[in-house]
């Protein structure tokens, strides 16, 4: 064993769990860190406590008398715990979260000092933030950037700093972050689904979007995976050999969790009710050292921001308890992929959930109102909702037999199916009593006891309805769900929208009744949105085939997909629904289209290194070792020379065309690296790294492997897959 492998294993073998005792019960510590209603009942003034949440729950303004109150208490809740900074926390088109800390110490001349937290401070910051991706929207001599509080999520601390939510936009107010074109989504499906909701109950003022999303990941002895260039620097393994034992024997799924893994959860998860991260569920996944956690849902904005905070905070209890974590989607190949569910979901300030069924007849019109509505959105907007997940590392896992297809469709269940085609049968026009009657009696009627029964869960769709909400399958485990969440929220509220006006034109031109003009026109959405539905194996050959027959977009690679990001119809969709604006959609495109291009070329670079310089060298080493065993044969042996060294021989050929294989398409991919840095535009450039450089890591990668289990393990430079799996 090379000694790097060896004393990587050693160490992690060595390692001692810490073990995380819980003293207090969680529902004491939930929120403990968090400067939430509660808190702010206690530290604001009435009028401020007021202000604020006019703010949270109408979007009102803040103004300045009441953002120096709410400062100042938040700097004395703040300074109880022993905080000493501040900062304006963030959420950057990097994907990452930013912060930028500032001290409450404050000087106040003849030596004196004082700690200080203003209004001002508290509301807008200007971080020397040049550096993030703008996507060419803030010039670094012109332009400069701010953030801005966002009530709407709560200030938190994090070790001894406060940190305050916020979104960031540009001086010329583009949005330049995750957050604004989410808060603006968020706005614009408020609007228009509480104008339907009015329809049925006059009371309802607002409608919220809500996120409970489920984070898959790995965990890997820190050491092994500090001992993997390709680890280090892209997330993933580049290459490596399956091993022996993988998840054939399904033997890891909600199996007992392994305890130094526990011992991490357990830390993770007091952080987690500490910052108001109502974390619940935790359990094993498919794959060796994969685990899944998931909170109970909330409010999507904070639903989002809360699992930004975790994907950060992971990383740092992980490296306490010596592990890495793997957030990446596809880690290891020939080993299950890390998604991350995105369960959605509408809701009244009146209690009512849009997406489940109510007890009355009227109240599941409501519900089919949203249902048939949402899968309206998806069939005009599919392709979007693919970019909307798209990324280099969630390619590896659309459509690889293990997670949802590149093909956007949408599960109902059978239940839910034949309650569609019951409807479909409506007569166009004014309903007679009698078909009123039956309508409510058996088919709107009859919906909560469908759905009790509705246990029939495709896990293969991307986007299926699973009771009560809609579950968006195929988000990618590094995702910032302020993508697909906003992505979402405004094609509901587009087809919102104009479903109100449809309805609308019937009740006044045709004269219908509320009821019969909303039947009529859901009667039309379930006739032409039927190629969006699909019930069967979303990873078959045949639903590839049947999809591309009706129309359905399957782009299955990121460059292809993100286009749908900047066509006619997304940018009209984005400004229409105030969401954003066609630099801001062109801006956010490019970005992601440059951090496509980025991703391949380091995971190029560094596949290359590693072949060239740790495996090549590796193999050439045993082949010598070979060469001098085979001269040594042919002394001892002479005539029996042939018979005795024919395997060795072929060994030392076989090692030599393995070699032969990396060199070649190294080579290869270099200069396809070059022709594709050449290429100005970057969409082409894209393309380029796509298609040209990325199909060689397969060929690089083959060789590789192979060699992997030709050359003696004793010498062999990097730690194999089942090291990396199985050391425990
Ligand atoms: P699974 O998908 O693993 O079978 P569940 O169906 O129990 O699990 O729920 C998964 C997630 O769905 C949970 O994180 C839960 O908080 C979330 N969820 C439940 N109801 C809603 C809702 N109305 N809106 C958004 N998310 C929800
Ligand atoms: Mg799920």
């Amino acid at each position: 064993m090379s000694t790097l492998r060896f004393h990587a294993i050693k160490e992690s073998l060595a390692y001692k769990p810490v073990t995380i005792e819980e003293k207090e019960r969680r529902s004491d510590l939930f929120g403990k860190h968090v400067f939430n209603e509660n808190t702010m009942r206690q530290y604001l003034t009435k009028d401020a406590f007021k202000g604020v949440m006019n703010a949270v729950q109408y979007g009102k303004k803040i103004d300045r008398s009441i953002a120096d109150q709410v400062a100042s208490s938040m700097k004395d809740w703040a300074l109880s715990k022993g905080v000493t900074h501040y900062t304006h926390w963030f959420q950057p088109l990097t994907g990452a979260t930013a912060e930028k800390h500032d001290a409450f110490f404050e000087t106040i001349g003849n030596g004196m000092a004082i700690e200080k937290f203003g209004g001002s401070q508290l509301v807008q910051q200007e971080p020397d933030a040049s550096s993030f991706p703008s996507g060419g929207i803030r010039n670094t001599f012109e332009a400069r950037g701010y953030t801005a509080w966002d009530p709407t999520s709560p200030a938190f601390i994090y070790g001894t700093t406060l940190c305050i939510p916020t979104i960031f936009v540009a001086y010329t107010g583009e949005a330049l972050d995750y957050k604004t074109p989410l808060l603006r989504a968020l706005h614009a499906v408020d609007d228009a689904a509480t104008a339907i909701c009015k329809y049925f109950d006059k009371n309802v003022k607002k409608v919220s979007s809500s996120l409970g999303w489920e984070q898959e990941y790995f965990l890997i002895d820190k050491m092994l995976a500090a001992s993997r260039p390709d680890i280090s620097l892209t997330g993933r393994t580049l290459l490596g050999h399956s091993p022996a034992k993988g998840q054939q024997l399904d033997d890891h799924y909600f199996g007992a969790i392994p305890g130094r893994a526990l011992n991490f959860m357990r830390e993770l998860e007091t952080e987690c009710m500490l910052l108001g991260i109502p974390v619940k569920t935790r359990h094993n996944e498919v794959a060796p050292n994969q685990f899944e956690l998931a909170p109970i849902y909330e409010e999507a904005n904070l639903a989002v921001d809360h699992n930004s905070l975790l994907m950060d905070i992971m990383g740092r209890v992980a490296s306490r308890h010596n592990f890495k974590v793997l957030l990446h989607e596809k880690p290891f190949e020939g080993i299950n992929g890390s998604g991350k569910h995105n369960n959605w979901s509408l809701s009244t300030d009146t209690g009512i959930n849009l997406l489940g069924p109510g007890k009355t007849p009227m109240s599941n019109l409501q519900f089919l109102t949203f249902f048939i509505n949402t899968i309206k959105a998806v069939h005009e907007h599919e392709a979007l909702l693919r970019a909307a997940i798209a990324s280099a590392s969630n390619d590896h896992r659309l459509g690889a037999n293990e997670a949802p297809p590149a093909i956007i469709s949408v599960f109902i269940g059978e239940q839910l199916t034949k309650v569609l085609e019951e409807l479909e049968g409506v007569t166009k026009g004014k309903l007679s009593p009698q078909e009123k009657t039956e309508l409510k009696l058996n088919v709107v009627g009859k919906i909560p006891d469908v759905l009790l029964d509705n246990t029939d869960r495709n896990r293969t769709s991307p986007f299926a309805f699973t009771g009560n909400k809609f579950e968006f399958r195929a988000v990618g485990s590094t995702a910032n769900c302020g993508n697909p969440m906003t992505i979402l929220n405004t094609i509901v509220a587009k087809q919102l929208k104009d479903f109100k006006i449809e309805v609308d034109k019937l009740i006044d031109k045709k004269d219908l009744k509320k009821d019969e003009a909303i039947f009529n026109v859901l009667r039309e959405y379930i006739k032409s949105t039927k190629n969006i539905l699909f019930e069967g194996n979303g990873y078959g050959k045949e639903w590839e085939e049947e999809a591309k027959k009706r129309g359905l977009s399957n782009n299955k690679t990121t460059p292809e997909a993100l286009k749908a990001k900047v066509s006619k119809e997304t940018i009209a969709l984005f400004e229409e629904m105030n969401v954003m604006s066609k630099i801001e959609a062109e801006a956010r495109y490019e970005i992601e289209v440059e951090a496509y291009i980025m991703h391949i070329q380091i995971e190029s670079r560094v596949l290359g290194d590693i072949a060239r310089n740790h495996i090549v060298p590796t193999a050439v080493k045993y082949q010598n070792i070979l060469i001098e065993n085979v001269r040594g044969l042919k002394e001892i042996f002479d005539k029996k020379f042939n018979s005795v060294s024919k395997e060795q021989i072929n060994l030392i050929e076989e090692i030599s065309s393995h070699i032969e294989g990396i060199n070649v398409n190294v080579t290869k991919m270099i200069n396809e690296r070059k022709k594709a840095n050449a290429i100005e535009d970057i969409e082409k450039k894209s393309l380029a790294y796509c298609n040209n450089v990325k199909p060689l890591f397969d060929d690089i990668r083959y060789h590789c492997d192979k060699l992997e289990l030709l050359v003696d393990d004793e010498i062999w430079p990097l730690t194999k897959y089942r090291e990396l799996l199985f050391t425990r």
